[in-house]
């Protein structure tokens, strides 16, 4: 080192390269001649940590210390630099870097330049760079400049951040503007924000730098204002977080129209937890908003169809099976409450359905297959009391717009019905084949045109007589002898038209009791339908009708031989049906009658009646066959000779089991001869009494006067005459009794009709017995004291004939009660008597022309006629008679006659 280059001693690397180098050749002349300014210059340079550049002296040699060393890198000028002249060592910035430099050399005056660019030849290379530097001037001993001192830093890495930032602030502009964002950053000391002018367009604020608060909320609509302050002064408060999101309606002042923003911020917090700074973005979500408003109307939309729908519907959200939606009806099966299932994973309050759907919703949530559950039971409880229904069950997976799965729907059908009736179904054709396997019909039915025998039950099999092994085999293969024959053609018929054949009485074989029996049977072949009505096979059932068979036999034997007999007997004989309709009669009807079968039918035989009666006859008939009693008439019916002869018909009814008239079944005896001889001694007797009649009177007259002339002088005579009186009497009133009913006989018993006091009509008739019957009492009681139109005297021999036959069979003297009541428009009169009654047998008949009970001839006189002269009086009144009466007890006889 020459002792010339002390004064830079240090100086690190580049105070080394100072002192080494070669000074005397360079243009600053060798180091001890240099004037103390530039040792000076060159001192403070040196130690300097700051990059220093000094050009010195009028070729402008370089010098420069280690800071800035570093700044040429490596493989680059440094250490050749050193000592060139300016121009030769910066030839490609020279332009650059010379005005400066010249600028200060004339001016004295020091440079600042800021983030220059100056390109500086480094790692091999001529680089980028940016420095901020200034040039200064270094004055010599004359004061004169004589160097140019370069303080600079290279300010390229602060340069390029400076651009980056700029270029993302461009990107971060270029984003707000591409999504049209609206930006705030609100000073919360101040309540003032700066916005960007989207945000002031929308807000209608004034396009100046800060704006007040107030006059933003103001813009909002009413309703969201204080939401949005208490929102922003919460976010304000350190506690919050600090972060904000809200959605607001605001309406813009020019347009008067309604947007809806989303704002998001972030407050500033200082050390102390105060804010100091709140930024963020507004975003305009209006469309967003009303497309969401919309999804949110459908999804409620759908939430009431599925609430209102009245199958069962829920739906289940998320991986988790909750139930977000349910109707009532699912509820009803589910048997659960809406709060204890709503929005709950299913499994959670309803752990039951584990087993039945678990699997179920996770196949469909993961796979997105449906799935169809068919006729699921369930128990519910729709009448209050467990019932099973049956549902079947769609768990469809619900989807969002992307398509992706986000819950499932599953919506029930009930078929509870269908299952049931197919249940019933299924349970009724069991009983069906139970009923036709333990029938003792026997049943068999062929299936398809081949006539397989797909079912035969025992009693079939056993008069198939070919074991149990036919079944499931065609008919032929069983019977092959039937081929050929009319039987698979009648079948074969069935099957086509669908008209059942049927077959009777057929003979067959049965098991009994274990033994083989032969019997008939009834068949019937009908077609077997399906439930849309199509013939697929055959149902043959056979009925066993043996005994009917067997009966029917017997019954065709007894008709025959009721038949023989019928014709075989004298009287004429027929048999009607219940309404009297004549459809049989037997041989000697026709042979009397000379008619036939057609001419006789029903009422044929009117017209072999006499026709004078025939009349008579009809209406007679006519009522006689709707009461159900046995029934007599005499009639005259014409012979094949055209001569009338005299009949008694007698019908009976035959009744079958429950009573009802089946048939009447007639006989007419000939009683013509008896007939005849009636005639005859009724002509006589009327011819007698009426003979008698006169010679009676004259004796009755003459004993009268015998009488008259014997009462006082002969006792004797008086009491013959008496005796004789009584006995005329009694002839009289017998010959009268005759004649009357000779007279009703031939219709001529005349009338005469006028109004009488009945009651004392009655009280004379009892007046009349009282003189001759004197150990009886007779005893009266009325309620009655009306006057009656009729034939007062005829009405009288009425009470007298009852009174004196209550007086005659009353031997030992006994009361008689009279009655006469008004009752029911009628007055009825009943005479009761306590004599010798008489059996009920006789009750009606006594009413009928010399009827008398045997015993009573025995004991008692009479003709057995005055009852019968009285029911004909009677009746001509249009009045009623009849008897009561018990053995050994007494009788009462009854009339009554309409008022
Ligand atoms: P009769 O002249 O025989 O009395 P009725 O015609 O008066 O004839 O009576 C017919 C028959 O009725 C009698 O023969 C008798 O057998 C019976 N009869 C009539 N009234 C009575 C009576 N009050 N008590 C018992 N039997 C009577």
């Amino acid at each position: 080192m020459t002792k010339s280059l002390q004064f830079v001693s240090g100086g690190g690397e580049m105070g080394a390269l100072i002192r080494a180098y070669n000074w005397e050749s360079s243009p600053v002349g060798p180091a001890d001649k240099w004037p103390q300014s530039l040792r000076t210059t060159l001192n403070i340079l040196l130690n300097s940590k700051f990059p220093m550049f000094l050009y010195w002296g009028t070729n402008l040699v370089c010098f420069y210390n280690d800071a800035y060393r570093f700044s040429l890198g490596n493989d680059g000028k440094h250490p050749l630099l050193l000592g060139m002249k300016g121009e030769e060592a910066f030839p490609e910035t020279w332009h650059i870097v010379k005005p400066p430099i010249d600028q200060v050399l004339a001016d004295g005056e020091a440079t600042w330049s800021e983030d220059q660019y100056v390109p500086i030849y480094r790692e091999g290379t001529l680089k980028d760079a940016y420095w901020t530097f200034s040039f200064s001037p270094v004055k010599d001993e004359s004061n004169k400049t004589a160097g140019v001192f370069l303080t600079l830093i290279e300010t390229t890495e602060k340069f390029n951040n400076l651009k980056k930032i700029e270029e993302s602030n461009d990107q971060l502009s270029f984003a707000i503007e591409a999504t049209e964002l609206g930006t705030f950053d609100f000073n919360p000391l101040t309540n003032k924000f700066i916005g960007n002018n989207r945000l002031k367009d929308w807000f209608g604020l004034p396009h100046e730098i800060e704006v007040d608060l107030t006059l933003a909320i103001n813009v909002m609509v009413e309703k969201d204002r204080s939401r949005v302050t208490d929102a922003i002064q919460k976010t304000l408060q350190f506690e919050s977080g600090g972060l904000y999101d809200i959605e607001f309606g605001i309406i813009t002042p020019v347009t008067k129209q309604e947007r809806i923003v989303r704002a998001k911020g972030k407050v500033w917090f200082g050390d102390d937890k105060t804010a100091y700074r709140f930024t963020g973005t507004l975003q305009d979500i209006t469309e967003q908003a009303i497309a969401r408003k919309k999804i949110e109307e459908s999804e409620q939309r759908f939430r009431n169809l599925i609430l209102q729908a009245p199958v069962p519907i829920n739906t289940f959200q998320g991986p988790f099976f909750i139930v977000d939606t349910i109707n009532k009806t699912a509820l009803e099966i589910w048997g659960k409450t809406y709060q204890e299932v709503i929005n709950k994973p299913v499994f959670d309050s309803s752990p039951e359905l584990e087993d039945s759907i678990k699997k179920i919703l996770h196949n469909v949530y993961t796979t997105g297959e449906p799935f169809i559950a068919n006729e699921i039971p369930v128990q519910v409880k729709r009448t209050g009391k467990p019932d099973t229904a049956y549902f079947n069950t769609v768990y469809q997976p619900l989807r969002d717009l992307d398509n992706k799965i986000y819950g499932i729907i599953a919506i029930g059908t009930e078929v509870t019905e269908a299952v049931n009736a197919r249940k019933q179904i299924e349970a009724s054709e069991k009983r069906f084949s139970n009923i036709l396997e333990q029938s003792l019909m026997a049943v068999s039915i062929f299936k398809g045109r081949e006539m397989r025998i797909s079912f035969m039950n025992e009693p079939m099999i056993v008069m198939f007589g070919k074991g149990r092994d036919v079944i499931g085999k065609p008919l032929i293969e069983v019977l092959p002898e039937i081929e050929g024959q009319p039987f698979p053609q009648l079948l074969d018929d069935v099957y086509t038209t669908g008209v059942p054949h049927y077959g009777y009485e057929m003979p067959g074989t049965l098991v009994r009791n274990g033994k083989a029996e032969e019997t008939y049977f009834n068949f019937v072949y009908q077609p077997y339908r399906e439930v849309d009505n199509s013939i697929t096979g055959i149902v043959v059932i056979g009925t066993e009708v043996g005994v009917q068979v067997i009966a029917k036999k017997q019954i065709e034997e007894s008709e025959n031989r009721f038949r023989t007999f019928a014709d075989s007997i004298q009287n004429l004989a027929w048999i009607a049906n219940a309404e009297g309709f004549i459809y049989w009669y037997n041989q000697r009807w026709y042979d009397y009658t000379g008619t036939t079968l057609e001419e006789m039918e029903g009422s044929g035989w009117q017209k072999v009646h006499h026709p004078d009666k025939v009349k008579k006859v009809t209406e007679f008939l006519s009522e006689a066959w709707k009461k159900d009693e046995a029934f007599e008439l005499t009639c005259q019916l014409r012979g094949y000779d055209g001569k009338y002869r005299w009949f008694l018909t007698r019908a009976y009814p035959v009744k079958d089991a429950n009573e009802n008239i089946e048939r009447w079944i007639g006989t007419n005896t000939d009683i013509h001869e008896q007939k005849e001889k009636e005639q005859k001694k009724d002509e006589f007797i009327s011819i007698a009494s009426h003979e008698m009649k006169t010679p009676l009177t004259t004796a009755k007259g003459y004993l009268d006067l015998l009488l008259l002339l014997f009462s006082e002088e002969n006792q004797t005579a008086f009491s013959y005459a008496n005796k004789a009186k009584q006995a005329v009497d009694r002839l009289n009133s017998f010959v009268t009794e005759l004649l009357d009913a000779s007279k009703i006989q031939n219709g001529k018993l005349d009338y005469n009709i006028s109004m009488f006091e009945f009651n004392e009509m009655v009280d004379e008739a009892i007046e009349d017995i009282q003189l001759t019957a004197k150990n009886h009492s007779v005893q009266k009681t009325a309620n009655n004291t009306r006057q009656i139109k009729g034939d007062r005297d005829r009405l009288q021999q009425v009470m007298i004939n009852l009174l004196g036959n209550a007086v005659k069979y009353s031997p030992n003297g006994e009361k008689v009660i009279i009655k006469v009541e008004e009752q029911d428009g009628n007055i009825q009169v009943s005479v009761q008597d306590f004599g010798v009654g008489m059996s009920s047998q006789h009750l009606d008949k006594v009413f009928d022309r010399y009827y008398r009970v045997q015993e009573h001839a025995v004991y008692f006189q009479g003709l057995g006629i005055g009852l019968y002269i009285s029911k004909n009086i009677i009746e001509r009144h249009q009045g009623k008679i009849w008897a009561e009466s018990e053995l050994e007890k007494g009788s009462t006889f009854y009339f009554t006659l309409p008022l």
